[in-house]
């Protein structure tokens, strides 16, 4: 018997407090996402998928590589006629397929240590160091070739700074990720 507590209809509800039965299914947020043609369901469709409130779906949910191309740009949040904040509930949905360890193996690959590397990017300059993501990006995936042409190209015309331009007070991002992980 499963424990409903741990249905992610309910998880998503309880941890951070969105009703995905506000949906009804327009279909607005799908029409207007950027990279819906790369997910395996889109966005409204996942929202269905987490409203029927199924373990056996659910883990359709965790093991897709939906939750990871996300690119969080909002556009579905602005659409959307309930104000349902889909980015939000993706940025959940990874944190509980990191947990499970049910990561989408083709995500693995690329996209989930691009994650790693932007996030830590932010974690220790408050920006984007576009050379360091890159950096860790390579040495992650050890995919050390590729855009190497583009990146001498963006060198070239100054679009690549050498060192990170570090923002001041970075106490107060330590502070978030580490609220984050707890
Ligand atoms: S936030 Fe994610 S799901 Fe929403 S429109 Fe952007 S890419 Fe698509
Ligand atoms: S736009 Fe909002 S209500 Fe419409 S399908 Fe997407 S999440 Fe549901």
């Amino acid at each position: 018997m499963v424990d409903k507590k741990n249905i992610l209809r309910v998880k998503v509800s309880n941890s951070i407090g969105i009703n995905v039965d506000k949906c009804y299914q327009c279909g607005k947020c799908s029409a207007g996402c950027p990279v819906s043609g790369n997910m395996d369901f889109t966005s409204s469709v996942m929202m269905r998928m987490i409203q029927i409130g199924e373990e056996i779906i659910d883990k359709q949910i965790l093991r897709s590589q939906t939750i990871w191309v996300c690119i969080s740009c909002g556009i579905c949040l602005s659409r959307c006629p309930m104000e349902i904040d889909i980015p939000e509930i993706i940025d959940y949905l990874r944190q509980c397929s990191l947990e499970k360890k049910m990561q989408n193996k083709k995500s693995e690959r690329n996209i989930i240590p691009f994650h790693y590397s932007f996030l830590n990017s932010i974690k220790y300059t408050g920006r984007i160091y576009e050379i360091g993501v890159a950096v860790e990006y390579k040495l992650r995936t050890f995919n050390f070739f590729q855009d190497l042409s583009l990146a001498f190209y963006m060198f070239i015309k100054g679009k690549l700074p050498l060192f990170p331009n570090i923002i001041k007070n970075r106490k107060h991002l330590s502070f978030f990720f580490k609220k984050y992980k707890k």
